[in-house]
């Protein structure tokens, strides 16, 4: 039989299994299977050449009991709305195994900022707020960065919403310029937290950084930062890849020299004639492999083959059902995705508290603040796994729905 890709389903299965363990029936599991709220948007937006084009965009909203949703828009060609609604469940997840007051939200054009120009894309950008803002807001629903969006795309986001309220509303979105009332330590908080979590899975496996060598699928914001983390810690990146190959060298890539010529969306293998594929990056001899791209990339076929002994999951999504029961029983530790990229949303999280306040933190306050939450979540969701014998992801989707679970039911809707 076919492999089952569709991230939604998957992700409802797990849902079901974890509320199941977690002892909610039945009446939970149909609230939350699905976002509470999901817009569909067709933006018109004139392009340089004079001529308009309609994008499709969209915005989920997967439960409010316990606070406002929140999670990043995505600029993607292969954007859909099933992957959209699938990424506001895992927001909830994440924002659950840290502890936000928040519930998920996600939104996505499907568009390809690659070929568009800036003017373009702040016209899309700030269409998308006005087609959205009925429902978003700092205490309804807060955006943030994700694939291919960044800081100024959050401040023209941020500055079209608040010409339409009329009043300066910083908190709407996270992930913006300092001087628009951005954190510090945002832009890097994805792949710190990352970092946290390969320091905690290797200590629970005995392997020291310093000596660990290291593949990491992507050079995208979380891909570059966790490279250049890990290099200046001491491990050996041993392969390293973008969307278009791989490149590989067994005592280590000279990450410094990469980052000083990779492109904005983080392209530079093309600069280079001996890549290898995708496919040859995860089948490296190394100890610990963290996909940081895209959805969907180890597999049923790939599992059987990974040499690592520690899986991280920097993307959304990118171990399929199969791959996650195969690396279970290779004994591999497998950190999910929900746990291990959710440095991001906490920064965001600690934003939009600076922003509430009108009072900033330095960045060492911040990186304190985002260590002690990520190494409590990681060892929360690891001691859970042990007790109750499951593997990393069913314990973190029952640490991350348990609030919400609990929220909704004390609100009455369950
Ligand atoms: N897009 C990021 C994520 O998937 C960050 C979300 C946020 O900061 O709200 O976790």
């Amino acid at each position: 039989m076919a492999e089952n890709l569709n991230l939604f389903t998957s992700t409802q299965k797990v849902i079901k299994h974890s509320l199941n363990k977690l002892g909610f029936g039945e009446e939970m599991y149909e609230l939350l299977k699905e976002p509470i709220r999901m817009l569909t948007v067709r933006i018109p937006v004139k392009m340089d050449d004079g001529s308009v084009k309609v994008f499709t965009g969209y915005r989920a909203q997967h439960n409010d009991s316990v606070g406002p949703t929140k999670g990043g828009v995505r600029y993607h060609p292969d954007v859909t709305e099933e992957e959209v609604k699938a990424m506001s469940l895992w927001m909830t997840i994440k924002c659950g195994i840290v502890n936000l007051p928040y519930g998920g939200g996600k939104g996505g054009i499907v568009c390809d900022p690659r070929t568009m120009s800036m003017g373009e894309i702040e016209r899309l950008s700030r269409e998308y707020v006005r087609a959205i803002s009925q429902i978003v807001g700092p205490t309804k629903d807060i955006p943030a960065p994700d694939v291919y969006t960044n800081s100024q795309i959050m401040a023209w986001m941020m500055d079209e919403y608040s010409r339409l309220r009329e009043n300066d509303s910083p908190g709407f979105i996270t992930g913006k310029p300092i001087v628009l009332g951005g954190s510090q330590g945002r832009e890097k908080a994805t792949a710190q937290g990352v970092t946290i979590c390969i320091e905690e899975a290797a200590k629970k496996r005995g392997i020291d950084l310093k000596d660990a060598r290291i593949v990491i699928q992507g050079f995208g914001n979380a891909g570059s930062f966790l490279s250049k983390f890990l290099y200046d810690a001491g491990a050996k990146i041993v392969g390293i890849s973008d969307a278009y190959g791989a490149l590989h060298d067994p005592d280590g890539l000279d990450i410094d020299y990469l980052l000083d010529r990779r492109d904005s969306f983080g392209t530079v293998t093309t600069l280079f004639e001996n890549t290898i594929t995708n496919k040859e990056l995860f089948e490296l001899d190394c100890d610990i492999i963290v996909p940081a791209a895209v959805s969907n990339q180890i597999t049923g076929e790939n599992a059987p083959n990974i040499k690592a002994s520690i899986v991280v999951e920097a993307a959304n999504g990118p171990t399929t059902d199969e791959a996650t029961k195969i690396l279970t029983e290779r004994g591999i530790l497998l950190v999910p995705d929900v746990l291990a990229s959710a440095g991001g949303v906490t920064v965001s999280y600690f934003e939009w508290v600076q922003n509430n306040q009108g009072y900033y933190w330095p960045e060492e306050e911040v990186n304190t603040k985002l260590t002690a939450k990520l190494v409590d979540a990681f060892n929360n969701v690891y001691n859970l796994s042990q007790s109750r014998r499951v593997n990393m992801r069913l314990a973190a989707y029952m640490l991350g729905l348990r609030n919400v679970a609990e929220a909704s039911r004390f609100r009455g809707w369950v």
